[in-house]
């Protein structure tokens, strides 16, 4: 075993995989990329559950030195964000190994609507370590921009989870920073096909693969992309040593379901779009955050900065939470689940989940999948407040 102390973070015997799509499209990367292609071997990098190797080449601990399978996403995922990609076993487990990374009494800057795990994990920072933690307005560019000179992280995630704020990814990417300062980005909602935060300066790219890249709510993972070598390095460490290794299970589908990534968000997308029409003109509705609505405050951003607005949507409900509790009991097509990114619609009034009692008491987040759209409608339609059109 390889696991003793002097080795953690040096990664001696992990090699390097090439970390760029090249000129491939990321439709045409997504499948192509992760495969071993001598003769003779599966298609599909199989599923290794390997912890110990047979010492003398350059694996001997899975932990410390990765596995096929583990590769094969991390390839997947590394080309199509411009970087090198180290796995993990949740989305949390590879935010966890960036904030590892700031000392004692860091400045830690996050957007003001943000994944409550992300709070929980800065909050917790605060008291046991001293960190002085600023919240945002994700829209709030030239306060991220000023707040570049002084921080230790800017913490970035557009857009953001629940409420859908956009940020200036480019413009704040790009600011002048203090030596050190390290930017990353939750690119959760996104993904790497709407937006490619390290080709704007970004160093580090997050993903909860759980989400959009697996697609079909049947595993935890999690992955950080690294625009430099250094920092490859240390979220190779910090895997080492927090030891949030992935599943090989998660692993493999996690790298399958990456092979549809495209396909699946160019429907929902697609969906989402017709879906938050509708809703903006349902009577039952208030307001619909989605930034792919033209009337969205966030629109102008979106539309520049995003290739494509997403497939998540939260819409206010008039009567707030008890009319809301009552459509996601009757919605039948659409599950009442938490979560997102799959191919399954999903919806969930955010304001009861512990800790989200800041939210519109009425505000429902719906995931739009990839079902038939009229079929998605007419689920929604059925339902207590989405009833008819204004
Ligand atoms: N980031 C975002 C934007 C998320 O929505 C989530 C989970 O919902 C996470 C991170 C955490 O990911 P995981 O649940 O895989 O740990």
């Amino acid at each position: 075993m390889n696991s003793n102390i002097s080795n953690i973070g040096s990664s001696a015997s992990r090699p390097l995989r090439p970390s760029h799509a090249g000129t491939m499209h990321p439709r045409t990367w997504v499948i192509a990329s992760g495969r071993r292609l001598e003769p003779g071997e599966p298609l599909n990098a199989p599923i290794v559950p390997a912890s110990n190797f047979v010492l003398g080449a350059h694996r001997a601990y899975s932990r410390d030195d990765g596995t096929p399978t583990w590769e094969a996403l991390e390839e997947v995922m590394g080309g199509l964000e411009g970087g090198q990609a180290v796995a993990f076993s949740s989305g949390m487990g590879a935010i966890s190994a960036v904030f590892d990374q700031l000392g004692v009494g860091a400045r830690v800057v996050i957007p003001t609507d943000c994944y409550p795990g992300v709070v929980a994990l800065t909050e917790r920072g605060v008291k046991q370590r001293g960190w002085q933690l600023t919240r945002i307005p994700a829209a709030a560019t030239e306060v991220w921009v000023s707040n570049a000179a002084i921080a230790d992280l800017l913490w970035l995630e557009s857009p953001t989870n629940p409420l859908l704020h956009v940020s200036d990814v480019p413009a704040i990417c790009a600011a002048p920073r203090k030596s050190g300062t390290l930017v990353a980005v939750d690119n959760t909602l996104a993904t790497p096909l709407n937006q490619r935060p390290l080709a704007c300066g970004a160093d580090l790219v997050v993903h909860s693969v759980t989400k959009y890249i697996g697609g079909h709510s049947d595993l935890l993972g999690g992955v950080v992309v690294a625009g430099r070598e250094d920092l490859f390095r240390q979220m190779v460490a910090a895997r080492e040593v927090g030891g949030a290794t992935p599943g090989a299970l998660e692993a493999f589908l996690a790298a399958r379901g990456a092979r549809t990534l495209a396909l699946r968000l160019e429907a929902s997308q697609a969906n989402a779009i017709e879906i938050a029409r509708r809703l903006e003109r349902a009577r039952g509705v208030e307001r619909v955050r989605y930034p792919g609505l033209a009337s969205d405050p966030h629109h102008e951003l979106a539309a520049r900065t995003l290739k494509g607005f997403g497939a998540l949507i939260s819409f206010d409900v008039a009567g707030g939470a008890a009319v809301a509790d009552r459509v996601c009991q009757t919605v039948k097509l659409v599950r009442h689940a938490t979560s997102l990114g799959a191919v399954e619609s999903t919806m969930e009034r955010r304001a009861a989940v512990p800790g989200q009692d800041h939210l519109p008491p009425g505000l429902l987040r719906l995931s739009v999948g990839c079902e038939h759209v009229e079929d998605i409608w007419k689920d929604l339609e059925q339902t207590i407040g989405v009833s008819s059109l204004r």
